[in-house]
């Protein structure tokens, strides 16, 4: 059976606020959401929900559904993935716990790079994890925006150089991240009576075989979804994601990724359609969406 998508409405199941790495407060988030025409938002900051009251608030005063959201960062295969979790219970108080340990996660290793480098370069600037964390936009720093804090300060003359003698293989720098297992995160979710959908599928470089393993063990986790619709995809990429719908059985999940306004990222609700025989989402949120419609 085909269902059609609910042509009134206007659904975007990925962005960012202050909260985590997005510029916009969740209350000005949903206000320009809202100037987009979207109907259905998920805020999905970086490995927190801090943002989720503010925007509910915000959302109830605008007329726009807010669906409850995260994006998870956690390993698979030495690959930092992220899974973004959907229509959870965010009031459970072992997701609330479970969240709160992982937000703690996100800054560790770049405390410990921190501390490295200041053991080991000599005239490191005090202020190094700032200014790196500056660099990452607000977003925890990694490796890259150190490198360009010693270059700035021509502590090192370029990348290379800086992984080189500091943060490549091997080097003090080099601090492994400290995300939990694929298979872990998605347990959060499901056990939070969210679903599970792994973000941006294409834009970790995994090959095709690469990916499809990957979204087995995920399914095999209780993984349900996959984002077929993101922003920077590339031409054959909805064509591949949505055949990989088809094959898994998975549900097909859509956002803007929405960070910043301005060039440098998607705007809020700018995305493709979906193809019609793919199952969206949320039709599977505990208040399914568009399914009135469908007689
Ligand atoms: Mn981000
Ligand atoms: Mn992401
Ligand atoms: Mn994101």
């Amino acid at each position: 059976m085909t269902i059609p998508q609910p042509a009134s409405y206007c659904i975007d199941l990925h962005c960012h606020s202050t909260a985590s790495d997005g510029r916009l407060s969740p209350t000005d988030l949903v206000a320009r959401a809202r100037l987009q025409g979207v109907t259905h938002l998920a805020l999905t900051d970086h490995d927190t929900t801090d943002g989720l009251a503010e925007a509910s608030v915000a959302a109830a005063a605008q007329g726009l559904t807010l669906i409850t959201g995260i994006e998870l960062s956690c390993v698979w295969q030495k690959n930092t993935i992220h899974i973004v979790g959907l229509d959870m219970d965010t009031a459970d108080p072992v997701f609330a716990a479970r969240v709160a340990e992982q937000q703690q996660n996100r800054w560790r290793r770049a405390e410990a790079i921190t501390t490295r480098l200041k053991k080991v370069v000599r005239g490191c600037p005090e202020d190094i994890q700032e200014r790196a964390t500056a660099e990452a936009g607000g977003d925890v720093p990694g490796r890259p925006h150190f490198a360009r804090v010693l270059i700035e300060d021509g502590l090192v003359s370029d990348f290379g150089q800086a992984f080189k003698k500091y943060l490549g293989a091997g080097k003090p720098g080099d601090v492994k991240a400290f995300w939990p297992e694929l298979a872990e995160v998605v347990r959060w979710v499901v056990e939070a009576g969210g679903i599970a959908v792994v973000a941006h599928p294409t834009k970790y470089k995994l090959t095709a075989t690469k990916l499809r393993a990957l979204v087995a063990d995920f399914q095999e986790a209780g993984g349900q979804g996959i984002e077929v619709l993101t922003s920077g995809q590339g031409r054959g990429d909805l064509g591949f994601l949505s055949e990989l719908c088809r094959r898994q059985g998975l549900l097909a999940s859509q956002g803007s990724d929405f960070h910043v306004p301005g060039p440098d990222w998607c705007e809020l609700g700018k995305i493709a359609a979906m193809p019609d025989d793919l199952i969206p989402v949320w039709q599977r949120f505990r208040r399914p969406v568009g399914i009135a419609q469908v007689a």
